[in-house]
Formats: C-alpha cells, structure tokens, sequence
C-alpha cells in the first residue's frame, strides 16, 4: 500500500526528519488559507499516488495567498497519469540549493534493506541507475546490526556532500531507516532531500508499506486512500480476494494462484486475453464465490466468465451454489464456462445443471473450458 506524499512526509516527521511545515487543502479556499497562515511564497502540491508530478504541472510555487487558491483550483481536479487530484499539500516554498536523492527499499536479491543515496535528487532513481549509475551510493544494512555511522559517512562521501551537513545527514539516514522498519515499509524514499541555506529538508515523501503487515500497522492502514483505488480492487480487498484487473476479455474466476495463472495462459493460447487475475483462494464459501463474480461482472470488457475450480479444501458443491447465488443477486448476462472438479463435483454440477440457466457452459478439462470461454466471448479459437 502506497502513502501520499503528506503522509509520508508527517510520518518522516514523526522520526525526527526535517519537513516542511504544511498543511493540506481540499478547496481552493482551504489553499488560500493555509497560505496566509504560513505567510510568504508557498508550494502548491497534488497530492496523488504517482510519481512526476512536478512535470505534469502538478507541484507549483505561489507568491501570495491569492495566487496559491488560483493554482489550487487548476490542479484540484486536474489528472495526473490517470490520478483525479483530490487534495493538495501546502508547503511553505524552500529556498534549495541542491538535490539529493536518499531512499531505503528492499533488496530482495541480497536479501536485506538497501540504503541508496544519489547526488542527482529530484529525478527519478530508476533514470539515475540506467544513466549514471556511478552516481549512486548503496550500502545494505543488517538488521541485526542496523544502520552505522560509518556507512551513513561512506554514502555522504561518495555523493560529495559538504561536510557541514553531515551530522545532519547521518540523524536523517538513521531516522529514515527506523522510520522504514518500525512502519514496515518497502519503500521509504526522500525525493529530493534538499539543502537550504538553514540545512537539509525533506521536501518530497513517499512510502510503500507491506501489505503482508499492515494488520499490525493499523495507524497506517487506517491511512489508505480509498478513492485512489478501482472499486473492484477494494471490494475485492473487503472480501480477502487477490484480484488484479486486466486488458483481456475473459474473467477468470479460480482458486489457487497457480492454477489462475495457468487459467490465464490458456485463455492466451486459445487467442483471448483474461480480463483479470482472480484468487478465490482455499476453503472459499458461497458468499466469497458470490463476492468474487460480482467483482468480474463490474467490468465492461467482460464479455465471458470462465470459472475454474479445483475442488480439494473448496468444495465444489459450495462453489456452485456461490455461483447460483451471485447469479441470483447480480444477473449474468454474459456466458459462463463453469469447469468444477474434484470434492463433491457431481453434487455441484448437478446443482448448476438443475438451476436451469441457459447462459452456464460446462466442461470437462481445462483446455476445454478454455477453449469454449474464448469461442463464447466471440473471439477466434
Ligand atoms: P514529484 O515531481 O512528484 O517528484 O514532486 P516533488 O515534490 O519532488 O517536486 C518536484 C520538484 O519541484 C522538486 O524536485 C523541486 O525541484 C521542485 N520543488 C518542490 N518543492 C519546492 C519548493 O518548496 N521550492 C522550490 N524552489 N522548488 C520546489
Ligand atoms: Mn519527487
């Protein structure tokens, strides 16, 4: 789960990372306010889930209140990359003298959190590492050591940082690796962390948090944005389903991350595309199944449903009578390939069969499911 850039900021705050003191808006009004409370130029910052910003017109300075609710009320609303601007974030305008780049993220080829850290701040560190990689300080951390001094003094070296800020620069490394582990969090990255003529300063924030951990960070997962996110994704999140949304036409319905991706090839192979990833996952009731078909039905592009289950701890008699339930409440309009096997499957074909839908296919294999999904949905087979 991702944070916005305020949140992330107030939480480096929270560790003792110089921030600027700003505050967020909803409205232009709210801008101009926030403005004058703050007195002098201002940044007006969108606050949306993706990097960039600052190219696509999102991040601009503003000289007087006035001029703050202007530029608020063209980029509330605005679209950044497919993101709507809900908010924006205030800040008191910084007076930089240069850009750093300071992060930790998980390295998960070594295995460890790495510390990087780039004299190139302000640009995107994926364009630092294709094109100046030499540019970039990395030093992994143990975590049963943490971060040490003499690591933070390698990476200030290497990136040539004026020696009068490093004692700054090792609180803030420390700061920002605690802040990293105590939030369990993927990413905690500084973009720039930029010096002024009062010292360094946080100035922009994003963090990443586990989603694997987040049952133990509710004071972070209270802070997920819900209106940033489809709405398939997070009825699918209420109902514990691991569901991604894709291009294809074909919704995939399947227990098992495996088989769903094997499910998924096979729609390729037969000349279709998914329309989505979907895990019901083990054990699923009627009530999850009929969870799981009201989110594939919510996309357009679905032109069949291809529901493929292997019945070991889900029952395929429970998987049936959720499919005729869902069907029930939601109406299907589109065909659907229903392929059960395993516990209880002639109990739950025999349930599909007796309901008397027309618009539900049965098939025997997973090729041949596959095949008549991709027939159904009208494309070549
Ligand atoms: P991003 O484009 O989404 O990464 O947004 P940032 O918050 O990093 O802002 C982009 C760029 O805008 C920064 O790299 C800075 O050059 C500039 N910027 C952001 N805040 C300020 C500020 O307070 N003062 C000045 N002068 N420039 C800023
Ligand atoms: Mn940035």
């Amino acid at each position: 789960m991702d944070l916005h850039e305020y949140q992330s900021k107030f939480r480096f705050g929270e560790f003792g990372i110089p921030i600027p003191k700003g505050k967020v808006a909803a409205t232009p009004e709210e801008a101009y306010d926030h403005a004058r409370e703050l007195g002098g130029k201002v940044v007006v910052k969108a606050q949306v889930l993706t990097g960039g910003r600052g190219k696509a017109g999102g991040v601009r300075l503003a000289d007087s209140p006035d001029e703050a609710r202007d530029i608020a009320q063209n980029i509330l609303g605005m679209d950044i990359r497919g993101h709507a601007v809900r908010n924006v974030l205030i800040d008191p305008a910084a007076d930089i003298r240069a850009e750093l780049y300071l992060g930790v993220t998980t390295d998960r080829a070594e295995r460890l959190p790495v510390m990087m850290c780039s004299s190139e701040g302000g640009v995107d560190i994926e364009e630092v590492a294709a094109t100046m990689p030499e540019k970039i300080a990395r030093e992994h951390i143990k975590p049963a050591l943490g971060l040490r001094s003499y690591q933070v003094t390698n990476i200030a070296a290497t990136v040539d940082l004026p020696r009068d800020h490093w004692r700054q620069f090792n609180q803030i490394a420390q700061a920002l690796y605690r802040c990293y582990t105590e939030s369990d969090a993927t990413l905690a990255e500084i973009n720039p962390l930029v010096i002024t003529p009062v010292g360094l300063l946080a100035v922009d924030g994003k963090m990443s948090i586990d989603d694997n951990a987040l049952w133990r960070q509710p004071e972070l997962a209270e802070m997920r944005d819900i209106s940033a996110e489809p709405e398939a994704e997070t009825l699918a999140r209420e109902a514990g389903l691991s569901y991604i949304k894709l291009d294809g036409k074909i919704g995939c319905m399947v227990n098992g991350a495996g088989l769903a991706m094997a499910t998924m090839d096979m729609t390729k192979l037969f000349g279709s595309s998914p329309a989505n990833f979907l895990d019901i996952g083990g054990g699923a009731q009627a009530e999850t199944v009929a969870a799981a078909l009201r989110i594939i039905l919510k996309d357009p592009n679905v032109k069949t449903v291809l529901c493929n289950i292997f019945g070991g701890i889900t029952r395929a008699d429970e998987v049936a009578k959720g499919i005729l339930q869902a069907v029930k409440e939601v109406g299907i309009e589109v065909p659907m390939v229903v392929r059960l096997v395993g516990t209880n499957e002639e109990e739950g074909r025999k349930l599909i069969s007796e309901s008397g839908l027309s618009n539900v296919i049965s098939a025997q294999t997973l090729a041949d499911a596959a095949q008549k999904a991709v027939q159904a949905a009208g494309e070549e087979a």
